[in-house]
């Protein structure tokens, strides 16, 4: 006698298959969109997964002086308190629904869900999907707001970023990044005018003011020009600290006066900003 086998039950079985063939991960890939993987990565964010090299007990960089962006108007407040955990909805749903893995080159698949930073060439990461998550929740984007983000690297960041807002400006300074970012970008409803080569320490000065301005690169201080592109109430977040050491990620706030405040929130590691005044100045 035959047994009739259902649609569930054969998919169940080339599951097993599958897993038994090559490890359940690349099961859950076959998926298509890759749907499962994601949706682990949200429950570990939203759990506070960061993983041990971000962890440190660096003290905050001091916000005076070089720091602070000379000649900017700065009051400085400190925060202690550390994040963990990203609770917003909004932040989640949207590394829920923006495809990492197409945003991760073709050697990296594999790892394109782990919650962790990985090399895109020229000597650049894309960041780690809690770090994301956390600047994104910190930015607090509004729809319709306009955001710049410096350092576009795989683009990862500004897409997660569309899911606020279409008004994204993002730049990035390795040309080649540049090149492989705009069309992924483009899918993202993000045109040549939003994605643009340049050194982004001097901002997008024909788009601003921004009602928020996210960095992915540190720097030993907050740029002026960026404070000045920033709109009153606006809100910058940008990792502050020594080069490849603990850096502190830093939320700089303009009140409607113009008055400028800081607090450091979380110890980070990024790659350096590069650019700037000093290497502007040595090319010419
Ligand atoms: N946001 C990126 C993503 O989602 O993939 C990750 C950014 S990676 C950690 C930092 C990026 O900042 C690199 O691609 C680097 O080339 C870029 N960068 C560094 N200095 C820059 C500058 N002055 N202007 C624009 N981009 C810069």
């Amino acid at each position: 006698m035959r047994v009739p086998i259902s649609f569930p039950i054969l998919s169940l079985l080339s599951c097993a298959v599958c897993f038994a063939l090559a490890g359940g991960a690349t099961c859950l890939a076959q998926e298509g969109d890759r749907a499962a993987e994601r949706e682990r990565l949200v429950q570990e964010i939203a759990r506070g997964g960061q993983g041990a090299p971000r962890q440190s007990a660096a003290p905050p960089p001091s916000l005076s002086g070089d720091a602070a962006g000379a000649g900017m108007p700065m009051a400085s407040s400190r925060s202690v308190q550390e994040h963990t955990g990203v609770r917003n909805g909004a932040v989640l749903e949207a590394i829920r629904t923006v495809p990492r893995h197409l945003f991760v080159p073709a050697n990296m698949q594999r790892d394109a869900y782990a919650n962790r930073p990985l090399p895109i060439g020229y000597g650049q990461t894309i960041s780690q999907p809690f770090i994301v998550a956390m600047m994104t929740e910190l930015l607090d984007p509004k729809p319709g707001s306009k955001i710049l983000e410096v350092g576009t690297g795989s683009g990862y960041q500004a897409a997660v970023l569309t899911k606020f807002t279409p008004n994204v400006y993002t730049i990035e300074i390795v040309e080649p990044l540049h090149r492989q970012a705009a069309p992924r970008l483009q899918k993202f409803g993000l045109g040549a005018d939003r994605v643009v080569h340049g050194d982004g320490y001097f901002g997008i000065e024909k788009a601003a003011p921004y009602d928020g301005i996210i960095v992915t690169a540190a720097a030993d201080h907050i740029p002026p020009p960026l404070i000045q592109q920033l709109k009153p109430g606006g809100r910058m977040v940008i990792p502050i600290g020594p080069v490849h050491a603990t850096q502190r990620l830093v939320v700089v706030e303009k009140d409607a006066g113009g008055k400028v405040r800081s607090r450091s929130v979380h110890p980070v590691k990024f790659v350096p900003l590069t650019g700037g005044p000093r290497e502007g100045a040595a090319k010419r």
